[in-house]
């Protein structure tokens, strides 16, 4: 049984990406912090589909919950690693920096930043191990170009890219790749209330991505097909940042 994490795979692009991961014959664990109820459902699609999985609830902003819950995993499954980590729990919490209140700042960076430490440190052990290993970082388009009303946003993504390419240096030897992935507007519950109409016009595409193009870009690169891609940055936004 091969393994994989998807942090924050209840809902939206976390959810396409475990139906995907279980189609390519892992067993998914299906990370959340509130949705019970959308993680279960998640987790049934995942047995619809003919994969497997198990949800586990723990804040990726909090390093005790996430060691915790780890190393419960690590207790009950001594003769596994977590082979696929999937970095893609995030919020976003807009407000121009002028009137940003200091725990929006905090909180979306820690999400994000602090996420990817929390996650990514307690999993690579077993990856490094192994020598084998497959780490996908959901960054976005607003940390390759910034955003008005984004700043903490931008910072926390901008950081997971050079914390992507920084890892993916650090353990190429062990062969373990490290690749981020840069959506732009994705028709998730993130972007509700957004002005969609208008906003399209500005996609040379025309339109939001779907969750599932999403998820055929990470299946893609924890492939074997992408084993030779590492430190890389991979957009998929329409057209609208190139
Ligand atoms: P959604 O808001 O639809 O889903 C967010 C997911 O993250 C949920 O599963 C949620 O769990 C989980 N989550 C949030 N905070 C935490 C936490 N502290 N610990 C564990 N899980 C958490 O988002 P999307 O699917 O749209 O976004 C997924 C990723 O893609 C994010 O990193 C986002 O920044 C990025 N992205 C999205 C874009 C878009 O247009 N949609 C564009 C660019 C990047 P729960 O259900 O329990 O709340």
């Amino acid at each position: 049984m091969k393994y994989a994490l998807i942090t924050g795979g209840s809902r939206g692009i976390g959810r396409a990406v475990c139906l995907q991961l279980a189609r390519m014959g892992y067993h998914v664990l299906i990370n959340y912090v509130h949705n019970t109820v959308e993680a279960k459902k998640t987790l049934d699609l995942v047995r619809e589909a003919g994969g497997e999985g198990e949800v586990l609830m723990f804040d990726v902003a909090d390093r005790q919950q996430v060691s915790k819950a780890l190393e419960v995993w690590e207790k009950e499954h001594p003769d596994q690693y977590i082979e696929v980590l999937v970095n893609n729990a995030g919020i976003r919490r807009d407000n121009i920096l002028a009137l940003m209140p200091e725990g929006d700042w905090s909180r979306v960076l820690d999400t994000t930043l602090g996420g990817f430490y929390n996650v990514t440190q307690a999993v690579l052990q077993g990856m490094l191990f192994h020598k084998n290993g497959r780490i996908v970082n959901m960054a976005s388009v607003t940390g390759l170009k910034g955003m008005p009303g984004q700043a903490n946003y931008a910072a926390a993504k901008g950081g997971l890219i050079a914390a992507t390419k920084s890892l993916a240096l650090e353990v190429a030897r062990k062969r373990v790749t490290v690749n981020a992935v840069a959506p732009g507007f994705i028709q998730t519950d993130m972007v509700e209330g957004l002005d969609e109409d208008s906003l399209r016009r500005t996609i040379p595409l025309g339109r939001f991505g779907t969750p599932d193009e999403v998820a055929a870009l990470v299946g893609f690169l924890v492939s074997p097909a992408a084993a030779y891609i590492t430190g890389e940055v991979i957009s998929i936004n329409g057209g609208l940042y190139t």
